[in-house]
């Protein structure tokens, strides 16, 4: 079974401290764990793509608009990845089989060419890492059970602003999407 790895949204505005939409101390928490595994993936050779919201300053037609504070402007520190996993991108942006995309909704399959990007390699089972949880991460997550992929979660490598929907969406993971959540 071919394998990708999913990063989703770990970027300033969603984790530093001084973010615009920041998951605070859970999203720093994790910063080790998502490293080491994009690092992994990448060693192995794996399909790594980073999915990355990007929004325009002003554009009254978004529907995040009515939900939630600007964010992830395009052109701004805010939308740069954070901490070491913005220097392993650097380190292997050039690889073949690193991938960085945006996004403009929650989930990464949504307005873009991920599912062509991963059905013209034959993968078949996505590792999600990244934030929120049970924003980002679980509107992809349902996307990619949708469209009949197997779906892997690192429990340590996801985190959200909001504990009591963090261990919700882990549990619908495995209970609803069938994922293995590890
Ligand atoms: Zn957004």
């Amino acid at each position: 079974m071919k394998k990708a790895l999913i990063n989703v949204d770990y970027t300033v505005d969603f984790v530093a401290e001084d973010g615009k939409l920041t998951c605070g101390e859970p999203g720093r928490a994790i910063e080790g764990e998502i490293v080491r595994l994009t690092e992994e993936f990448i060693a192995a050779g794996d399909y790594v793509v980073f999915a990355i919201d990007r929004h325009e300053e002003g554009d009254s037609f978004h529907p995040e608009n009515k939900l939630f504070p600007p964010h992830n402007l395009a052109g701004t520190p805010g939308m740069e990845l954070y901490g070491d996993l913005r220097k392993v991108f650097e380190a292997h942006r050039e690889d073949p089989n690193v991938h960085y995309m945006n996004k403009t909704r929650y989930s990464a399959f949504a307005g873009t060419d991920l599912e062509i990007k991963l059905r013209e390699r034959s993968i078949t089972e996505i590792h999600l890492v990244g934030v929120c949880t049970d924003i980002c991460v679980l509107h992809t997550a349902v996307d990619a059970y949708n469209k009949g992929f197997a779906i892997v979660i690192h429990k340590n490598a996801v985190a959200s602003f909001n504990p009591a929907g963090h261990e919700w969406a882990l549990g619908h993971f495995s209970n609803t999407l069938g994922a293995k959540v590890v």
